[in-house]
């Protein structure tokens, strides 16, 4: 069934399409291509309110000063497949019953079978103090988990002229796991301590104070003054997912067989990326491998089979160590190493740092947002088949 559209009445819309892909960043763009390779013109309908689509790994770098957030950009329209329609607009509310979402326009698009790829939110309103120091530009205060901010990090280090430089870690799940690690890495010579046992919990900028909060004792506090200060944010699903009744777990993560990526509870939803359960570390290069996965198992489902494809949890994260220098850790579920390359690659290397600079973004925009990357392991079975 394509899509196709009524006038409701003078202000609602209600469309109709066989797959709706909610989010249209790296997950939802990705099986966006896939779906629209296999389905018939206009069966996919992609909802996305962004007119901007960023490629988040490149973040790290432009904290560093290596590239310019402008280089990490591209219009969404340009990401997107052509034979996909796009919405551009936000959902609000999922009735998985009914099969039916509704946009914060108020408009209601009918599914047939849908793909939620919503992503993560930071969720700066858990530390008080943290929105404010982030617009300040003189506050020391920066991230690299936004791309309003990333360009600061760098500016932050520059004007740095000694103290405390300090990088937070949240206590929530967070998109790459590793990348408060690499841009304190990056950012070496000022470096001063890391301590994970501790959370950020208030700051004032003011002051140029933190406020952290011992992750064993929450009773216990610290203040700490700083120099720089870089956050990685507390993180979150967004609001209308976490708001959706029955698809989600208590910490509003879309709760999805770990495996075949298939809702538990709805056979015709499935979930791609940062916003699902599944306990994989959240990365581009997991979502290569699960888009693999969920265009398998959805295909099966969309015949009333059941879903055989296995995710098998690989995440890849490359660690930049320096500024030219970097470790490149590939894992499955619970941790266990999956490498691509027939070489120790938890050596730093010089190689790796360009494959992170150079060559994923090329593989990002023009293989893996057209849905023709699905991950090393076609590399990893020509140069290294014995691993
Ligand atoms: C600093 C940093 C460094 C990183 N480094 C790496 C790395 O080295 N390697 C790696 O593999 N990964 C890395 N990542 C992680 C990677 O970028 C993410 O895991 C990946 O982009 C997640 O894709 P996604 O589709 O789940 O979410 P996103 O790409 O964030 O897309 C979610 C989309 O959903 C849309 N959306 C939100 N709410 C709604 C709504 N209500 N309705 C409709 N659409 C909505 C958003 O606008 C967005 O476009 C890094 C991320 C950051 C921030």
């Amino acid at each position: 069934m394509n899509f196709f559209q009524i006038r409701y009445d003078l202000k609602v819309y209600v469309t109709r399409c066989k797959l709706l892909v909610v989010g249209g960043g790296s997950g939802g763009c990705t099986i966006a291509a896939k779906f629209t390779k296999r389905l018939k013109k206009d069966s996919v309908i992609v909802l996305e309110p962004s007119s901007k689509h960023y490629y988040q790994p490149l973040f790290t770098l432009v904290g560093a000063g290596v590239k310019p957030v402008s280089s990490t950009c591209r219009s969404e329209k340009s990401v997107l497949p052509a034979a996909a329609k796009w919405i551009q607009d936000s959902a609000q509310c999922i009735d998985a019953e009914n099969c039916r979402v509704t946009t914060a326009n108020g408009d209601v698009i009918n599914y047939e079978y849908i793909v939620i790829a919503v992503g993560l939110n930071n969720d700066y309103s858990k530390v008080p103090g943290l929105s404010e120091a982030l617009k300040d530009e003189n506050s020391g205060v920066s991230t690299i988990f936004d791309a309003a901010y990333c360009e600061k990090t760098w500016r932050d280090m520059q004007r740095f002229k000694g103290g405390n430089a300090i990088f937070t870690y949240p206590n929530s799940p967070l998109k790459c796991p590793g990348a408060p690690q690499k841009i304190a890495y990056l950012a070496d010579s000022y470096f001063t301590k890391v301590n994970y046992k501790t959370v950020l919990k208030q700051l004032d900028h003011t002051k140029r104070e933190a406020v952290f909060y011992c992750t064993q004792d929450t009773s216990k506090e610290l203040t700490m003054p700083y120099g720089m200060l870089h956050v990685a944010p507390p993180m979150c699903t967004p609001d209308f997912l976490r708001n959706s009744p029955g698809i989600v777990d208590a910490a509003g993560f879309l709760t999805v067989d770990k495996f075949t990526l298939q809702h538990e509870k709805y056979n015709n939803m499935y979930g791609i990326g940062d916003c699902t359960n599944t306990p994989n570390s959240k990365t581009a290069a997991a979502i290569a491998k699960q888009s693999y996965v969920l265009e398998h198992n959805l295909m099966q489902t969309m015949k009333k089979d059941q879903p055989t494809e296995q995710y098998n949890g690989y995440g890849a994260c490359p660690l930049v160590t320096s500024y030219n220098t970097c470790i490149i850790a590939e894992f499955l579920y619970d941790g266990v190493p999956r490498e691509t390359f027939p070489i120790n690659q938890a050596r730093e290397s010089i190689m790796a740092y360009y494959m992170k600079r150079d060559l994923f973004p090329f593989l990002y925009w023009h293989f893996m947002l057209k849905g023709n990357y699905n991950g090393p392991e076609f590399v990893r079975r020509i140069i290294n088949p014995f691993a």
